[in-house]
C-alpha cells in the first residue's frame, strides 16, 4: 500500500527517478542525497510503513535481509573498512522522512562521519532500575 503524498513511497515505486543501486520485488535501495560517507545508502520498501512500529514482523525481517544483501555490495565495490547499518523511529530518533527506511552507512578508516553516542556511566542500581521497568 502506497501514500499519497509519501516521497519514499513515490521514489520506491519508480514514480521519481533515483540512483538505484539495488532492487528486488519488495525493497528498493538508492544513494542518500545528503549522504554522511561515499555510498549511503536507504533501504525503502516499496509499501508505505510509517516506521518500524507500523511494520509486519515479516517485513521487517525481509528489510534486513536485503538491507544484508545490500551491504556486501557497497563494501565490496567501494572497499568500505566497515558499515553502519541505523534506522531511525520518531522525531525523537532524527526520522524526518516518515517512511521506513534502513541506513547503509559504508565508513573507511578515518573518514571522520559522527554517527555515534556518547556512552553514560549508569550505577548498577540505575541499570537494575531500567531493567524493572522494562520487565514490569
Ligand atoms: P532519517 O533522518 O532517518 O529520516 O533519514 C532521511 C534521509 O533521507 C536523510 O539522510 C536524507 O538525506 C535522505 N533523503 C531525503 N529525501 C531524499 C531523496 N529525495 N532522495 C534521497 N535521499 C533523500
Ligand atoms: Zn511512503
Amino acid at each position: 500500500m502506497r501514500e499519497e503524498n509519501c516521497i519514499f513511497c513515490r521514489i520506491a515505486n519508480g514514480d521519481i527517478p533515483s540512483r538505484t543501486v539495488y532492487e528486488d520485488e519488495q525493497f528498493r535501495v538508492i544513494l542518500d542525497m545528503g549522504p554522511a560517507t561515499k555510498g549511503h545508502a536507504l533501504v525503502l520498501p516499496k509499501d508505505h510503513y510509517a516506521d518500524l512500529f507500523a511494520m509486519p514482523e515479516e517485513k521487517a525481517a525481509e528489510a534486513m535481509k536485503t538491507a544484508k544483501k545490500a551491504a556486501a555490495i557497497l563494501k565490496e565495490k567501494l572497499g568500505a573498512d566497515g558499515l553502519n547499518v541505523v534506522q531511525n523511529n520518531g522525531a525523537a530518533a532524527g526520522q524526518t522522512v516518515q517512511h521506513f527506511h534502513i541506513h547503509l552507512i559504508p565508513r573507511y578508516q578515518g573518514d571522520n562521519a559522527h554517527i555515534l553516542w556518547n556512552p553514560t556511566e549508569p550505577t548498577a542500581e540505575e541499570l537494575d532500575a531500567v531493567l524493572a521497568q522494562i520487565k514490569g
